[in-house]
């Protein structure tokens, strides 16, 4: 009836100012609704993490796991799109931000103690925009990997491009410190972002993530092809590791492997999963990839 309540609105060119004002009104009450919500989630700890794989596409094996932050609020799954957001303008993102990296090295070292993880190198952890811009981000991060006693080595700081806009030298900075401690950094989404390349060849990047966007179309569409071979190319000369996200098919896994790319995640492989069910794959995976069936 949305659409209604617009129709009447048009009718009548003076209603249609206290229609939007309504709009306005509802948005802006769902949003402040949103916000004390999550705020209660996060001190009730209600939130959860899911991991998706990360795949050699040399080796397929399953070399990493990347954490993605997950809300279930009365009986409703919430989109990160929907409530990073919302964390990010009310500052709840930092709290949110220091709990999922902590809950994620805590998971990796359950997971480095178990013997069926032994292909799993790293953890992948987004950090928003407003996270990185602290002042103490490198403390915060430093005080996390040093509590949970995790291998510096093992953990991936996600990073957008946006990031980078605030001040490119303090940006390098703070990475550079981390980097001496052995983290390392992905660019997600590249390729969305702002003057990428300006950016990119001033900063210690370890790893580019081939936004999904280019990747859905690329057996379709020559464009989205060529833009994703010139990223995995450039990340190449530039000594960085490519991950192709957003796989679904088996026309992007051999367009990927022809185009020298490394890595993938996707739901061709797996779509992120509980810790439960993580473990259930690494171990069917496995028994898939470490006893290929033969005949006697
Ligand atoms: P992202 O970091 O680029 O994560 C990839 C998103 O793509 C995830 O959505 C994942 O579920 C989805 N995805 C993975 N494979 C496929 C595929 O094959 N097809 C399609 N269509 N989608 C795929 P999700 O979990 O909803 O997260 C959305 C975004 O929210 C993330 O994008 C990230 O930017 C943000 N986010 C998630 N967790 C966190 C977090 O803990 N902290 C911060 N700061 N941001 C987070
Ligand atoms: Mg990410
Ligand atoms: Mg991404
Ligand atoms: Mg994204």
């Amino acid at each position: 009836h949305a659409d209604t309540a617009m129709y009447e609105a048009k009718k009548d060119g003076r209603n249609t100012m206290h229609f939007y004002r309504q709009e306005l009104a509802e948005a802006v009450k769902k949003r402040v609704y949103l916000e004390s919500a999550l705020r209660i989630a996060i001190a009730n700890n209600e939130l959860t993490l899911n991991f998706q794989p990360k795949v050699s596409l040399k080796s397929n094996e399953i070399v990493g796991a990347e954490a993605l932050v997950r809300w279930t609020h009365e009986d409703k799954p919430i989109s990160p799109a929907e409530f990073i957001p919302v964390a990010e303008e009310s500052g709840l993102i930092l709290k949110l931000g220091d709990w999922v990296f902590e809950q994620a090295c805590l998971q990796m070292q359950r997971w480095k103690k178990d013997e069926r993880f032994k292909t799993l190198r790293y953890i992948a952890v987004n950090v928003s925009p407003l996270q990185f811009n602290q002042r103490d981000f490198v403390d915060r991060v430093s005080q996390i990997v040093s509590t949970t006693g995790i291998d510096p080595q093992a953990v991936e700081i996600e990073l957008t491009e946006g990031v980078f806009m605030e001040n490119v030298e303090r940006s390098k900075q703070k990475m550079s410190e981390l980097k001496a401690k052995g983290l390392r950094f992905a660019v997600d989404d590249f390729g969305t972002g702002y003057s990428s390349l300006v950016y990119l060849k001033q900063l210690p990047v370890d790893i580019l993530k081939v936004d999904q966007a280019f990747v859905r179309d690329l057996a379709v569409d020559p464009n989205d092809a060529s833009i994703v071979r010139t990223v995995l190319a450039m990340a190449q000369s530039l000594g960085m590791e490519a991950v192709a996200e957003g796989v679904e098919s088996q026309d992007h896994i051999d367009f990927l492997k022809a185009e020298g790319c490394q890595y993938f995640q996707g739901y061709y492989f797996s779509k992120p999963l509980s810790e439960e069910e993580f473990t259930r794959l690494v171990e069917k995976h496995n028994l898939e990839t470490q006893n290929p069936t033969e005949t006697c």
